[in-house]
């Protein structure tokens, strides 16, 4: 419990140093690192219900939940005996299982807009794939997608990328060639106006807008409503593709992710979509589905070329079906709750230590925006997100931390709560507020 928060991260600090010798950073993604609050990133041992453990033997409420997939919580004894059960038969056998075809009805019975589905490991390949499908199937070159949305480490979607760039500032990524790059088209979220003009300017060579369904990669920067909607018609007036990334959002915030709030209540589909985190339940499963004949155009079938060693992997998709599975109305009404609860602390704490600020939230997924301007009138793009107070954020984060609770690295992810986040795991959080709150007000 907290009671063994001793400060000691000797361990942690050990294997760090190793680490950064052998490891670029320490790390093998780059926000782990601690980069933008500082100090020794803890290492950690293990990870259970709302919970995780450093290998100092600290306990912490955890609010990152790996960046997404720990929906349940950590180790749910469903989840662990699925992939006990799959592993008892064997790790990977690069030929068709029945898990892979449960694992697609699944996806598809709680999205129908996911007519096909196509298993990959990671949500990059999965976007990257949803691109060169756009490409194959327009036969047009040009992508356009917004700032600060992140849609993994592909080339073309790396131009002013949220998540770790956003951490660690950067506008983009080196290594991405100026051909590359040019056939991105970065404009601002939530602006029609731009949408209309780029598609205006290079409609007839536009083969799909890419957005997050609801952008968290740059904090949690909701979608005005109808947003979505109206870029998906522009971008079909264009006779261009609407690709709807539900990496994140997928199986979070709702039974039917984002899409069940929005396109599925208003009649309308994208043509593609790509899942990632909560569809591998913690290992690495991820996909590209959508409409029958833009699918259709991947290989076997069509000319669209993708593939994988480990695509489909029999015990990442056991994880990932007993995942879903257990992922009912009541999962998503214990995570909106414990969500609730947070976002209402926080806040509460932080106006109690006069500090200025937003709580922006979509679904269960919610940040802060700290400063005068974003309490006013909200964070509604990548540059007003820039525009904050973020600095307040490492020792509003360190002071959770010492106090056994381990946010995110970065003011610019979202908070991750899961079904596990019982009265006490967020009591435990509610008793850290108020300290890092002040904290938050004299940085
Ligand atoms: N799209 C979105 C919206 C994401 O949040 C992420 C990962 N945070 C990705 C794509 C990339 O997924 P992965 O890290 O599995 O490659």
């Amino acid at each position: 419990g907290s009671d063994t928060m001793d400060g000691r991260t000797t361990t942690s600090e050990d294997a760090f140093r190793q680490a950064q010798g052998v490891i670029p950073g320490g790390v093998n993604s780059p926000v782990r690192a601690f980069g933008s609050v500082g100090g020794t990133p803890r290492f950690l041992a293990s990870a259970l219900g709302a919970y995780v453990t450093d290998v100092d033997g600290h306990e912490y409420v955890d609010l990152v939940g790996s960046w997404g997939p720990a929906l349940l919580g950590h180790g749910h004894p469903v989840v662990l005996d699925a992939v006990h059960e799959a592993v008892s038969r064997g790790l990977s056998f690069g030929a068709p299982t029945v898990t892979e075809g449960e694992l697609a009805e699944e996806i598809r019975r709680r999205v129908p807009a996911a007519h096909r589905v196509r298993l990959v490991s990671t949500g990059t390949e999965a976007t990257m794939t949803a691109l060169r499908l756009a490409r194959g199937f327009t036969g047009r070159d040009l992508v356009l997608k917004f700032a600060g949305c992140y849609h993994g480490h592909v080339d073309a979607l790396l131009v002013a990328a949220g998540s770790g760039l956003a951490t660690l500032a950067l506008p983009g990524s080196a290594g991405v060639s100026a051909a590359v790059a040019a056939e991105t088209i970065v404009v601002p979220y939530n602006d029609l106006d731009a949408v209309a003009a780029a598609f205006a300017e290079h409609g007839e060579r536009i083969a799909a807008v890419i957005t997050e369904a609801a952008p968290a990669n740059m904090g949690v920067v909701p979608p005005l409503p109808g947003f979505n909607g109206e870029v998906r018609r522009i971008a079909h007036e264009h006779g261009a593709l609407f690709v709807q990334d539900e990496v994140l959002t997928g199986f979070r915030v709702g039974p039917a992710g984002w899409w069940g709030f929005e396109g599925q209540a208003e009649g309308w589909e994208p043509d593609l979509l790509t899942f990632g985190k909560v569809i591998g339940g913690g290992l690495p499963v991820a996909a590209v589905a959508g409409r029958v004949d833009v699918m259709e155009q991947l290989a076997p079938l069509g000319p669209v070329y993708q593939a994988g060693t480990l695509s489909g992997n029999p015990v990442a998709t056991a994880a990932g079906l007993a995942t879903l599975r257990l992922a009912d109305d009541a999962v998503y009404a214990r995570v909106d709750a414990a969500s609730a609860q947070l976002r209402s602390a926080v806040s509460q704490a932080l106006a109690a230590a006069s500090v200025p600020h937003a709580i922006q939230w979509a679904g269960s997924l919610f940040s802060i925006m700290f400063g005068a301007e974003a309490a006013a009138q909200g964070a509604r793009d990548y540059a007003a997100v820039q525009a904050t107070e973020s600095w307040r954020y490492a020792p509003f984060f360190h002071a959770l931390l010492e106090a056994g609770v381990s946010a995110p690295p970065s003011a610019f992810e979202a908070w991750f709560v899961s079904a596990a986040h019982d009265d006490e795991a967020v009591g435990r959080i509610v008793d850290a507020l108020p300290a890092a709150a002040a904290a938050a007000a004299s940085a």
